[in-house]
């Protein structure tokens, strides 16, 4: 018998269903899932008129480079335009979070002709070379080294920090609110401040919206809370309804200094994956999906910040939209068991945060019964650290 290979820490759980924001384990429980397979799922799981594209795609192309035009994709490029990114028009569709920013690493390289990259302490990109040398964690990290760099990591949210950025840099990479690194959303001054410098020294300013992207925070991209309008948004997750498929938003000024050749990618764009993000465009434009996600979002962090802000253990609540993150003066690891045993899947950020990556689909029940997990977890975590 062959085994998986498990270089993540499982769960104990198997799933054999799941719809909207529940899933089902195979005893038949029910779970309210938060987890949603690191946010993919923010349409919710199986979102009909996702699961709808996909079948009829299936009944006709589905293998297909991007060398040959196809009706599924000029229904994708309509359904998209009135979500792109602003004066961004041109779309490239790769397969994962990691190649869009392995692609955005090369145009900046490209453009520039500049090697160094600049990053953010606690920043998570990916696990390729280009996506990880920008990528904060040590243990991910220097195990692989020497990656692609020269690279220097700045303290986020400092405007000091950013007098290191000259001449010298290709591209300055930020995550509107960090994701993997505790839900840490970026100050206002800040991402104001990153656009002004990059314009200065002529280095392009790259957003990392995998995460944050398509809606979860409120907006249609996290950057628009700022007032900004980057060089470069690289998407993934939520785009493609919970298909994998990631996409590299571009200007007109960059489209046209690139050339054939200078990426490229045997699945980018597929039909399947051209299905799945027309879908989700509908259901983002029809469903109103950031407005939910704003309103539901302030609705849940007031809820959770009201009733858990009262435990020592409880630093800080905070987010954007539906990306919410519980940070803990402890590990978040047995809280967020605690949770799983309350039927409430739950994720990890940074070294003590419980995070939320909810489909835009929950409801106040849904969110009580969270809470109500949630203090569970956090009264056994206390209790645990009263005891040592
Ligand atoms: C998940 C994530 C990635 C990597 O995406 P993969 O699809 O796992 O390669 C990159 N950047 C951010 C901000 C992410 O959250």
């Amino acid at each position: 018998m062959m085994k998986y290979l498990e270089l993540y820490k499982g769960r104990g759980i198997t799933i054999s269903n799941a719809k909207d924001q529940y899933a089902w384990d195979k005893d038949g429980n029910k779970y309210l899932d938060l987890h949603a397979g690191y946010g993919v799922a923010f349409l919710g799981h199986r979102n009909q008129k996702v699961v709808d594209y996909l079948k009829k795609q299936l009944d006709e192309v589905m293998a297909l480079t991007t060398a040959f035009d196809t009706p599924i994709r000029e229904e994708m490029l309509k359904e998209l335009d009135p979500l792109k990114p602003d004066d961004m028009p041109f779309v490239f569709l790769l397969n994962s979070g990691t190649e869009a920013v392995e692609f955005s690493l090369k145009i900046a390289k490209k453009l520039t002709k500049r090697k160094k990259l600049i990053a953010f302490k606690n920043s998570f990109h990916g696990r390729t070379a280009g996506s990880l040398s920008v990528t904060w964690n040590k243990k991910y990290r220097e195990p692989f080294e020497p990656l692609v760099g020269p690279v220097e990591f700045l303290d986020y949210n400092s405007l000091d920090s950013l007098k290191a950025v000259n001449e010298e840099v290709a591209a300055v990479i930020v995550e509107p609110v960090q994701g993997e690194g505790g839900v840490i959303p970026a100050d206002h001054e800040f991402m104001k401040a990153i656009r002004e410098i990059t314009r200065e020294k002529g280095a392009l300013m790259i957003v990392d919206e995998v995460q944050t992207g398509f809606g979860r925070t409120g907006k249609v991209w996290a950057y628009q809370h700022y007032g900004i309008v980057p060089d470069v948004v690289a998407s993934a997750k939520a785009i493609g309804g919970g298909f994998p498929v990631s996409a590299v938003f571009l200007p007109n000024w960059i489209a046209e200094k690139l050339e054939e050749g200078d990426h490229g990618t045997t699945y980018g764009g597929n039909p399947l994956a051209a299905a799945a993000v027309t879908a989700a465009a509908k259901v983002l434009k029809e469903d109103s999906v950031p407005e939910q996600a704003a309103t539901k979002g302030d609705m849940f962090i007031k809820m959770l910040s009201e009733e858990l802000e009262q435990y020592k253990i409880v630093r800080e609540i905070r987010g954007k939209g539906l990306m919410i993150g519980i940070d803990l003066r402890v590990n978040p690891g047995l809280a967020i068991k605690v949770i799983q045993d309350e039927k409430v899947l739950s994720l990890k950020a940074g070294l003590t945060t419980i995070r939320f990556l909810s489909p835009y689909l929950i409801t106040k029940e849904d969110m009580e019964w969270a809470l109500d997990a949630t203090r569970k977890g956090i009264i056994a975590t206390e209790s645990k650290a009263n005891s040592s």
